[in-house]
């Protein structure tokens, strides 16, 4: 059992980020690391889920202020056509947000 994972963080040594065959070596806040790409270090699942949850953090952020600012327009304003202009506005964001 033991081996097994002995073998296991042999293994992820040798592998990138994404899980590929390390081919090139970098330097990453002043440490060594090795990447399958000429060019950048790719990023690990950790990092990854990490940026997810930051990104779904702010989406939230922006469809509250979406909903904040069409219930202010839509219950303040008394010119239709502007009324109309900022609800296209912010229906062209939120379909722009859920692609
Ligand atoms: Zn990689």
């Amino acid at each position: 059992m033991s081996e097994a994972k002995s073998d296991e963080s042999e293994l992820n040594a040798l592998l990138c980020g994404c899980g590929r065959q390390i081919r090139y070596s970098h330097f990453k806040n002043g440490v060594e690391v090795g990447s399958c790409n000429k060019h950048i270090v790719c990023p690990t699942y950790d990092e990854l889920s990490e940026n997810l949850r930051i990104a779904n953090n702010k989406l939230s952020k922006y469809q509250k202020a979406i909903n904040d600012i069409d219930d202010y327009f839509e219950y303040a304003m008394d010119s239709k056509t502007d009324q109309k202009k900022v609800h296209q506005i912010l229906g062209n964001l939120t379909d722009a947000l859920a692609t």
